[in-house]
């Protein structure tokens, strides 16, 4: 009997992902139907967006495993019809876009780009930028992409602090975990990346109390999660001056409605969404390697701990 693969996403990416895991599935030597329409009780596997618009799993009796093609896993992770393992996305090609976003942005506070790109005032101030080493890097969550981040930006001689819930040993990065590990890590946090997964035990890590143990001025790099941001806290802090600039890709509500404080905020940059995407190529196969290991009896790679929610 072929293994039936359902294609749940937006359906502009069908076209692109049909002859990709096509050409995966052949190669893992499988006899499969790949579609975007089954009978729920017919489906073995499905890949997984949430705008796919799949929301109810309980008619799919035969299901094996849901394989997410986001990273991110919030809008799925507490679905109570879901009892089969749930995969997130893990892939190269989504990790090297964020490592690239990340050090991109940093290196635009590092080396005060917008200074010079903004102010062509005539006024000739020699003010060089200190080293990389000379720099306070956090970044908070050292997963898949906090971890690809934090060692490219260690590469280029940041002092980089990483902060997770489980300790961690990465060369160059001074690696906290815990409670107190977050204060320790923020009080000496010139530039905040926020790489953690949207969960209860995340929402409003940076708050009023939080942001306050941060350096005067010190910036925020937001390419996790809206929620891990308290935007009130967050505002009020960029009127003190505690926050010098912020830089956001992710919020509680996007797209970012046009009246948001922080889209006419002359410190806050806004990005759509776009700091990185999963590759179709690279992800493809993932998703491919992880269904040949369902019919393998094989675990299932980058399992969602559904308790924790990443
Ligand atoms: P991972 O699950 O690999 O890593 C999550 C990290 O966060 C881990 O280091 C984990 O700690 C840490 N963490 C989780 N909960 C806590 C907590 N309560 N306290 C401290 N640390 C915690 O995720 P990824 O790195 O793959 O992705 C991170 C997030 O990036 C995604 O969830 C998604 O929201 C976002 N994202 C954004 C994109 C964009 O374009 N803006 C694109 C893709 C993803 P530990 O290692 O100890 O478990």
């Amino acid at each position: 009997m072929p293994v039936n693969v359902l294609f749940s996403a937006r359906p502009e990416l069908w076209p692109v992902y049909e002859p990709l895991l096509a050409k995966g599935l052949t190669e893992a030597g499988l006899d499969f139907c790949l579609g975007t329409e089954f009978a729920p009780d017919q489906v073995d596997y499905v890949v997984y967006a949430p705008n796919g618009g799949l929301m109810d799993f309980t008619p799919y009796t035969r299901l094996k495993a849901v394989l997410s093609l986001w990273a991110g896993v919030e809008q799925i992770a507490g679905n109570a019809t879901l009892t089969v393992p749930l995969a997130r996305m893990v892939d190269h090609g989504l990790t090297q876009g964020m490592t690239e976003w990340v050090v991109g942005h940093v290196l635009r506070y590092h080396l005060g780009m917008d200074h010079h790109i903004t102010v062509q005032d005539g006024v000739w101030t020699p003010d060089a930028p200190p080293l990389a080493s000379e720099r306070l890097v956090c970044v908070l969550g050292l997963g898949a992409l906090g971890e690809a981040a934090a060692r490219a930006l260690a590469a280029l001689n940041f002092h980089v602090t990483g902060w997770s819930r489980t300790s961690k040993d990465i060369p160059g990065v001074t690696c906290l975990y815990g409670e107190d590990g977050l204060l320790t890590a923020l009080s000496q946090a010139e530039i905040v990346v926020l790489l953690l997964p949207d969960t209860p035990a995340t929402e409003n890590t940076l708050n009023s109390k939080t942001l306050a143990l941060l350096p005067m001025g010190a910036c925020i790099i937001n390419p996790g999660r809206g929620p891990l941001i308290d935007d009130n806290a967050l505002l009020d802090a960029l009127k003190t001056g505690q926050v010098g600039h912020a830089t956001l890709d992710v919020f509680r509500v996007e797209p970012l409605p046009p009246d948001h404080p922080y889209w006419a905020h002359p410190n806050v940059t806004v990005t759509p969404h776009i700091a990185s995407e999963t590759r179709p190529v690279t992800a493809a196969q993932v998703i491919c390697e992880n269904i040949r290991r369902g019919e393998e009896g094989e675990p299932f790679l980058h399992l969602v701990d559904r308790t924790l929610g990443y």
